[in-house]
């Protein structure tokens, strides 16, 4: 069953810049797993895995500009520590999650002060070119709930 539109697909991947260490494996780990066709990932790493199968293992090298976007300077911004997701043991350069109304949002702490950070908004992938070694685990058929939702539920998706 190859990768289309409405296709449940799960994946391993590794993440690296080009010729660099992986700095993400989900190897060991669940895979990542999305509903094709439907905005869930990248636009460029969808378009890779279209017409894919279970078995098979490629790789993907995507610009900023597909992938994350290139840095905004001046993106910088200061947020109340109780906003965070984590709220100890906060350093510079540590990615944390902090709650906003459309759900937790990654930034980078530049700086902690005692009742804030100022963290860069920017993605914490903005500005690299990105490899992804992909191998897919499985493709299936999505239920009519999971497209009636625009996601994927069970193992790896939405848990309700
Ligand atoms: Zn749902």
């Amino acid at each position: 069953m190859g990768i289309e539109n409405n296709k449940v697909v799960s994946f391993h991947y590794r993440l690296s810049e080009p010729g660099g260490e992986p700095f993400e494996d989900s190897h060991g780990d669940q895979p990542m797993v999305y509903l094709h066709g439907h905005g869930d990932m990248l636009p460029g790493l969808e378009a890779e895995l279209e017409g894919r199968e279970a078995g098979e293992r490629f790789s993907v090298t995507l610009p900023p500009e597909q992938a994350y976007g290139e840095r905004r300077e001046g993106a910088t911004t200061r947020v109340p520590i109780k906003y965070l997701l984590q709220k100890k043991n906060l350093k510079p350069g540590m990615v944390v999650a902090i709650g906003t109304e459309e759900g937790p949002r990654d930034a980078v702490i530049v700086k902690v002060g005692r009742f804030n950070v100022d963290v860069d908004t920017n993605h914490p992938l903005a500005g690299k070119t990105l490899n992804f070694d992909i191998e897919v685990i499985e493709v299936r058929d999505a239920t009519g709930e999971e497209l009636g939702h625009g996601h994927v539920h069970g193992p790896g998706g939405h848990q309700h």
